[in-house]
Parts: C-alpha cells; structure tokens; sequence
C-alpha cells in the first residue's frame, strides 16, 4: 500500500484489539501485529474488538460500559509510537476528552454519536454541550442501516437530510400539542423553532412520557439523557408548559388555537382472555412504577418481547422469581440483535424461567392456563401477573376533537404504537407541515 500511495498518504489501519472469541485473536497477539504494521508505514493505528462471531459485543448497546474498548486501544499505545485511535461506546465529547487527557489514546473515533449528532463537534468547540443530542446506543441505527438507510430513534434528520429543513413560518399560528412525551416534544422544540407560539399540555407532572418508563428496565437510565434533552430544549424556547393538565374541549373556546397536534402516547392492551381481571393482573406501566414491596414474590409475566423480557429483567433484580412466558420461539424477537443478546444473557443469569413456544389462554388468581406443543397445563403459585401484551393507541382525545379546530394531527404512540424513533420523526414531520 505504501509503494503505491506515497510517502505522504496517511495510511491509518483499524485492527481487533480482542476479538473475544476462544481461538481468535488477543491483546498478545494485537500488539504483535501493531508493531509489524507500525513497522511497515502504517501513520496510526485504530482500535476496536470483535470478529464476526463476537458481533453482539462491535456496535456496543447500552447493556455494556461506555468506553469498553479503550483499555485496548491503551494497550496498543503501550506497544508503538505513532498515533492510537480509541473507539467503542464513547457518546459524549467530554468522555472522548478525557480520554485523551489521561494518555489512554491520542485520538477518539466516534460512530453513533455523530448518527445522533453530526453537529456534536461545532457544539462541543463552541461550549453548547447542553445542545448535543445524545446517542442512547440503542442501536436502532444499525438495525436500519442492515435493512437500506440509516435511521436514529433521537434524530429524525438522521437519513432525511434533504427532507428537513428549519424554514421560518410567514404565517404564526396558536399550536396546541396534547402529550408531553418524545413526539409532542419533538413538535413543541420544531414548532417553537420556526416561530410558532407553542403550547404543551401534558396530564402528568412530569415531561418525557413513556419514555421514562422505558428508561426504568436495568442499564437503560441512558434514555433519559434523551428524555433530559427534550425538556431542556422545550423549556429553553419560550414554549408554554402545562403540566398536570389534561386538556379537554371547554379550554380550546377561549383561546381558538390554529392547530392541535395529538400525542398522547398508547395504553397498556389488556386481552380479553378468560379470568384476566379476576386475576388481578397488572400492566407493564404499573409494575415499573410500583415500588418492589408492593409487588409478590413470584411473578409471571405474560409476554416476551422486548418490553415484557425488560420488565422481566428489572423484577428479577428487585429480588422477584420470575417467570416469563411467551408463545414465540424466543424471547426479545421484536429487539435489535445486540440488545436481545444481553437481555437474554441477563435473564439467564438471573435465573428467570422462560417459557417459550407457549401460549397463555387463562389467567385465574395467582395461576395461568398455558398452551405449548405437548400439552394445555397449569402453572401456579404466583403473587403477582403483569401483562406485557402490547399497546393500543390513546385515541381518545383526538377522536373527541375531530371536526372542532381547523388542523389536527394524530402524531406518534396516539396513531399507533410503536417506539420513540417513530414518535420523534412524526413530531418533527408535523411540525414542518404546519
Ligand atoms: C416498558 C417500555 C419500554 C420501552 N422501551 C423503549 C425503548 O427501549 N426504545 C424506544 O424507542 N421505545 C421504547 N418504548 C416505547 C416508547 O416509550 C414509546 O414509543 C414512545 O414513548 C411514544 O412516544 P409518544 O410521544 O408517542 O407517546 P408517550 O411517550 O406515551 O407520551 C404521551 C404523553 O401524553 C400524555 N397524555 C395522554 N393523554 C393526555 C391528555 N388528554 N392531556 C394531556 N396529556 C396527555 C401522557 O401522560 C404521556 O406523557 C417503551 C415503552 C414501554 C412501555
């Protein structure tokens, strides 16, 4: 490569500081390479881990450390003396500074950050650290990366480059947005941009929505730094907050807003099998709210999606026997690959008896009726059920405005329910539409 580039083409090789699996390569063996190649003209050396086998670990999700490569790229630097890049689950610029500060590698590369903020550099230089909009490894990137273009749950821009614009509004308008959650935010902050005078209503006293629940599960307190962001946002652009409001028909005479933007999340699904409400079942919601003693010993949660496995990991950890049952081949199959292999690796740990391929037809006090392959049977001797079966919209609001305001919009979990990436980019598409 040398001979054909020149001497003054900088030639920066990336290598697998530890490919983590049995037979691959180690750090010993790393060091080795790094000399040969530093040896050879490489200019720097970038840092990361893995092979193909251990793919879980490349893109590093929220179930691992920040930074869980650098001590690699460290050992690196130990070995050679031209420049070493680190990389791996390093989300803010303050990390990536320190980094550096404390001599571990002399440069810092980052992926996902930069999907969630390519503006996070310019930021950073320019001390508006408040205004980066942080990556939550979620991963949900890559997982739409695989299927064609890239897309990110906290930034809508991500991928539709050329479809947003912030184009300031000639005509003003009174937008009322209904729902306090990511998508109402992300169209209160877009709104209030362009120049429309904004108000949110949101019947609990705190902003954030569901998300905030999301954020409850083991390992994923890094939503709310997503949470966090949106608040920040709206409360610094003049918007108005209602909180512990809900807003009902009366309000909207005196005040005759130009648009109602509705987002007011999903609600737990409660299916109408047989016993369910004898059976004194909870949601999902109310088990992550609750505190630990208000809750039974032995738990079974219905439902093994990424939600129901979630809430299944945070019951074990306040000390619960759990059971989750669900009537898919595996558990978590709604979750991008990397999540699903810790999530899964959790529970196993933690001793969670999973029941897959089994379907639940009843529910009874403290008993559920379970279908599988071989036979229909009863389980029992549960002090709690939570229900984690889906969600349905919470329509009901925009059903009651129809017809009464010149614009409305169904944004978000309140048009269907799916997840914050979808929530945010509809928040922002509204907001540019009106
Ligand atoms: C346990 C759990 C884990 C999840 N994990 C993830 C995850 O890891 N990643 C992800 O992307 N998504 C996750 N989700 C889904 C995600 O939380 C939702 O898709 C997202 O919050 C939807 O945003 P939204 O703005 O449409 O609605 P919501 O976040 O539900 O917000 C709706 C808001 O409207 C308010 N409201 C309702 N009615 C009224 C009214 N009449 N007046 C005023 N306010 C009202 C509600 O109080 C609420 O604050 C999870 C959900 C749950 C329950």
């Amino acid at each position: 490569m040398r001979s054909r580039v020149g001497p003054d083409f900088p030639i920066i090789c990336r290598l697998s500081g530890d490919e983590y699996v049995d037979g691959g390569l180690r750090i010993k063996e790393t060091k080795q390479i790094a000399k040969i190649l530093e040896k050879e003209g490489a200019n720097a050396l970038h840092v990361s881990a893995c092979n193909a086998a251990s793919g879980y670990l490349n893109h590093p999700p929220y179930y691992v450390e920040e930074g869980v490569f650098v001590h690699l790229a460290r050992a690196i630097k130990s070995e050679v003396g031209i420049p070493v890049i680190a990389v791996g689950r390093i989300r803010n610029p303050v990390m990536a500074d320190q980094i550096i500060r404390d001599g571990k590698a002399d440069l810092v590369s980052m992926g996902r950050a930069l999907i969630a903020d390519p503006h996070m550099p310019k930021k950073a230089k320019e001390g508006r650290f408040e205004e980066i909009i942080p990556c939550i490894s979620c991963n949900r990137c890559i997982q739409t990366l695989r299927k064609g273009v890239v897309r990110c749950a906290v930034n809508p821009e991500t991928g539709n480059e050329g479809q947003f614009g912030l184009l300031e509004t000639d005509r003003p308008k009174k937008v009322w947005i209904v729902g306090g959650g990511p998508g109402g935010l992300k169209a209160a902050e877009i709104a209030a941009q362009r120049g429309h005078q904004v108000t949110v209503f949101e019947k609990a006293h705190r902003l954030g929505g569901r998300m905030r629940l999301a954020a409850v599960p083991p390992k994923k307190e890094v939503l709310n730094d997503f949470n966090d962001y949106l608040e920040r946002r709206v409360k610094g652009l003049g918007i108005t907050l209602e909180l512990g409001r809900e807003l009902t028909v009366d309000m909207l005479r005196p005040v005759k807003p130009d648009v109602v933007i509705v987002a007011t999340g999903a609600l737990p699904y409660f299916p109408d099998w047989k016993g369910v409400e004898e059976s004194g079942a909870i949601s999902v919601d109310d088990a992550l709210s609750r505190r630990a003693e208000d809750i039974g010993r032995r738990v079974l949660v219905v439902g093994g999606g990424g939600v129901g496995a979630e809430t299944a990991d945070y019951l074990s950890e306040m000390g619960k026997e759990v059971t989750l049952v669900e009537m898919l081949e595996e558990i978590a199959s709604d979750l991008v690959g990397h999540l699903k292999h810790y999530l899964s690796q959790r529970l196993k740990q933690k001793g969670v008896t999973i029941l897959t391929s089994s379907k639940v037809k009843e529910l009874g006090k403290g008993y559920a009726v379970v279908e599988d392959a071989a036979a229909v049977r009863r389980i029992d001797g549960f002090d709690a059920m939570v229900l984690a079966v889906g969600s349905v919209s919470d329509d009901r609001i925009a059903k009651i405005l129809e017809g009464k305001v010149p614009e409305l919009y169904v944004i978000g979990d309140a048009s269907q329910p799916r997840e914050a990436l979808e929530a945010v980019y509809e928040g922002e598409e509204v907001a540019m539409k009106i």
